[in-house]
């Protein structure tokens, strides 16, 4: 089968390489494949692969431009040493539910998980382009996708990476992991709004004509890191397929057995995964979004309206402080059966109004989606429970999940085998995690909480994190949320 990409408000035809680089269509909308390809190896095929062949296959069926040798070599230098656990996904099984870790990666977040392939995705198409502009990422970020993507990029030859960080919105480990990033093509700004202000930015900079052939006159085209980008979506199915395959392996489930998936969300990447790698075939039955006190998705999927017409409320999981979830567009593709169109003009009202409303149609096929959210002292009570209970400590991400999955069993009655999405390390939010298991976090940086949390909890600390407060700052930027493009022509130096 050969995939090619459309656009989510066009129809257009647009190979994978094209997709990778450009990040984001031309018209607004994001790039999707035309149809979702299934899996075509049985269960009892797949059940042995390790990570690395079960990422090749998967993405093998995406990529379908790529040739076998080079995405085997993506493949290859993406998931290797750098993952501290050899398994690179541990999935940490209790009775009916399994925490799918995916934060072993360079900066203890998933988002390595997807920004580790991706600069072997661009570097590749790029090659197979013949394209001689370099590429300019760009990266907006509420924390964790900044310093996954500067670390990818860093000194990818070829590519410079600019990220864009909310002043207020990012944790302290989260600010210092990214100002003391090495590399020579790197460059990090802090802006004086939110994440929305910083990712409309990026958009708006996409978006603007005008801007682009000016970078590229001066050798740039730009591209996106952000989850907009279908090659950072591709490579999160995989670890979906890998799980239900770990959950067969130790006979939590017999082959075809339904599972649900709970998945903490902000901009809906990873959970649009899921929805992705249910269509390829894995037996999942509800995928569970889980949101914090920014609950639009739970509204959304209780009543069909979207609607983000309300404050930004800064919470102790701020990756997932988000009013737009840019990849739902890609879920209302699905289920719009896919007419761009249709998706086009939902997009305008959100962006005239602020929000919009599914038909009903659409309405009934997101049943198979269960909304949820958590509220501050939950997630402090739901660390604490269950690291008292069980011994195992989850971060404030996790803990969304994992608090908005019991209200779905209280709900529902569901008892069906589960996987937790375990997206941070617990030492990435040291002080709300410290807090909440009872240290006294009065007077203590987050670096010295660090250290603490490792004793009490009996947990290694990443090697990430280690002495990341000794490390020298490199990057320093600040810039109004109005003037990014200025600055991204001037850290360039490019223009007058
Ligand atoms: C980015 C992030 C999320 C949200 O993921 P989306 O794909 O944006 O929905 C959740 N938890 C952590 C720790 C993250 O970094």
């Amino acid at each position: 089968m050969d995939i090619k990409y459309t656009s989510t408000r066009k129809n257009k035809k647009v190979s994978c390489v094209d997709s990778v680089l450009d990040g984001l269509s031309s018209d607004g909308g994001l790039y999707v494949p035309i149809s979702i390809p299934k899996l075509d190896k049985s269960f009892e095929e797949m059940k042995n692969m390790n990570y690395q062949e079960v990422a090749k296959y998967v993405i093998g069926k995406y990529f379908t431009d790529f040739t076998t040798e080079e995405i085997n070599n993506c493949v290859t230098k993406a998931y290797d040493e750098k993952f501290s656990k050899e398994e690179i996904v541990p999935l940490i099984n209790f009775d009916k539910i399994g925490f799918l870790e995916l934060y072993h990666g360079k900066t203890s977040a998933f988002k390595d998980m997807a920004l580790s392939i991706l600069p072997h995705f661009i570097v590749t198409s790029m090659e197979k382009s013949n394209l001689k502009n370099k590429i300019l990422i760009l990266t907006a970020t509420s924390g964790d996708t900044g310093k996954a993507a500067l670390e990818g990029f860093r000194d990818v030859e070829g590519t410079d990476i600019i990220v864009f960080y909310p002043e207020k919105g990012v944790s302290q480990v989260q600010e210092r992991q990214m100002i003391t990033q090495e590399g020579s093509n790197t460059f990090v700004v802090s802006i004086d709004g939110n994440f929305d202000d910083a990712q409309n930015g990026v958009k708006e900079a996409f978006n603007n004509y005008e801007f682009n052939s000016f970078m590229n006159g001066q050798g740039y085209q730009l591209s996106s890191a952000n989850s907009i980008n279908i090659g950072r979506l591709v490579p999160q199915i995989v670890y979906y397929v890998y799980g239900y395959l770990q959950l067969l392996k130790e006979e939590k489930v017999v082959v075809g057995e339904e599972i649900n998936v709970v998945v903490p969300t902000g901009n809906f990447g990873n959970i649009l995964a899921a929805y992705y790698a249910r269509e390829m075939g894995i037996p999942i039955d509800r995928l569970i979004c889980a949101s914090n006190e920014n609950n639009v998705l739970y509204d959304f999927f209780k009543t069909g309206v979207y609607d983000k017409n309300r404050e930004l409320k800064l919470t102790i999981s701020p990756s997932m402080d988000i009013l737009i979830s840019s990849n739902l567009e890609r879920l209302l593709y699905e289920i719009s059966g896919k007419n761009p169109e249709l998706i086009s003009n939902m997009m305008t009202e959100l962006s005239d109004k602020g929000k919009y409303e599914v038909n009903d149609e659409m309405k009934k096929k997101l049943e198979l989606f269960y909304g949820g959210y958590a509220k501050e002292e939950e997630v402090l009570e739901t660390i604490k429970t269950f690291f008292n209970e069980k011994g195992y400590l989850m971060d404030t991400h996790t803990a969304v999940a994992y608090n908005v999955y019991e209200k779905y069993k209280k709900d529902t009655g569901d008892n069906k085998q589960t996987i937790i999405v375990s997206t941070a390390s617990p030492f990435k939010f040291t002080r709300s995690v410290a807090e909440s298991i009872g240290i006294d976090v009065n007077n203590k940086t987050d670096f010295e909480l660090i250290g603490e949390l490792s004793k009490k909890a009996k947990v290694y600390i990443p090697n990430n994190l280690k002495d990341i407060e000794k490390l020298p700052i490199k990057h320093n930027i600040s810039c109004e949320k109005e003037s990014m493009k200025e600055i991204i022509e001037k850290v360039l130096n490019v223009g007058e």
